[in-house]
């Protein structure tokens, strides 16, 4: 037996039809990528480092190509990936000019004795890595930002409005993915990967790269989640789901049940979960508008 669940992100604004329907080719072939891997008896590692690569070659996610920009018009990502037989993990923060974050991510945790590298020393590690110089950036997300400023300044926008005021201060004008595998060898392993939240100050980090907050897997479970990092971090949801799937829950019931306390805390439209068992049961669950995914299990 495998399985392989993917998700694009949680969304909380309708996206045109023909660009959902690309969106979905995208994550059908994300989540194909990584069963072929696991049906050749490939390592869930393998699997999941596999299917968040199409989806951050892709333009049409918020992760490697396409990401978000901060408020001053960068690009930094987040990307973390964990081994749940071992629990070893790697991730990187705020890493810019790579095409890969996941890949790097997996080195930090093959080649060195860190969990996270962030800014400068991740990007530099990607170097010494042999990953190449790479801009990401899209005109997309260029327009989206001059245009998403303009609501935020007229208040239209109900997030980050704490950071109005520091925000002058920085500028005078102006979907994250994951995937989770269980292997032929009952391997569990987790990743995700993201350009982070638009209008972020340069130097946040959001909950993907944190491990138990973005991402959890042990050899029983694994948990990815998507949404506002902020909220996510606070409620250490990942760590929470795979918790609950340790102590007896189907991840389906476990993702419910998480989601439906994170929302009583921080409200609606500020997360969305995918979980995972070492017997291929699957879960989700989302407070936003929708939330994009593919998932396929073999028995
Ligand atoms: N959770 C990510 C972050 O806050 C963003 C997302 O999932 O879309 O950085």
């Amino acid at each position: 037996m495998y399985a392989i669940i993917v998700h694009g992100g949680a969304g909380v604004r309708k996206i045109p039809k023909d660009i959902q329907e690309q969106r979905e080719k995208v994550l059908r072939k994300s989540c194909e990528t990584g069963a072929e891997v696991l049906a050749k008896g490939g390592h869930a590692l393998d699997a999941v480092e596999e299917a968040v690569k199409v989806l951050e070659d892709s333009s049409l996610f918020n992760a490697g190509t396409g990401s978000a920009l901060t408020l001053t018009s960068e690009i930094e990502m987040d990307a973390a990936i964990m081994d749940g037989s071992t629990l070893k993990a790697g991730a990187v923060a705020c890493i810019r000019n790579v095409k890969n974050p996941i890949s790097v991510a997996r080195k930090v945790m093959e080649k060195t004795s860190h969990v996270l590298l962030v800014g400068e020393g991740a990007t530099l590690f990607a170097r010494k890595m042999g990953f190449e110089e790479y801009d990401p950036r899209t005109d997309y997300r260029v327009k989206q930002l001059k245009k998403y400023f303009k609501e935020w300044l007229e208040g239209k926008l109900d997030f980050y409005r704490e950071n109005l005021e520091v925000a002058k201060l920085y500028v005078k004008e102006p979907g994250t993915v994951g995937a989770i595998a269980l292997d032929k060898n009952r391997n569990i392993a987790a990743g995700t990967s993201t350009g982070g939240f638009v209008l972020k100050l340069p130097g946040r980090v959001g909950d993907t790269p944190i491990i138990g907050a973005g991402i959890y897997a042990t050899n029983m479970g694994a948990a990815v989640a998507t949404g506002l990092g902020e909220a996510i971090m606070k409620f250490c949801l990942s760590f929470r789901i795979v918790s609950m799937i340790e102590n007896g829950l189907l991840p389906q019931k476990a993702c419910e049940k998480a989601l439906e306390e994170l929302t009583l805390r921080f409200g609606r439209n500020t997360a969305g979960v995918i979980a995972l068992d070492k017997h291929g049961n699957l879960g989700y669950c989302f407070n936003t508008l929708g939330m994009d995914m593919a998932y396929r299990v073999h028995r």
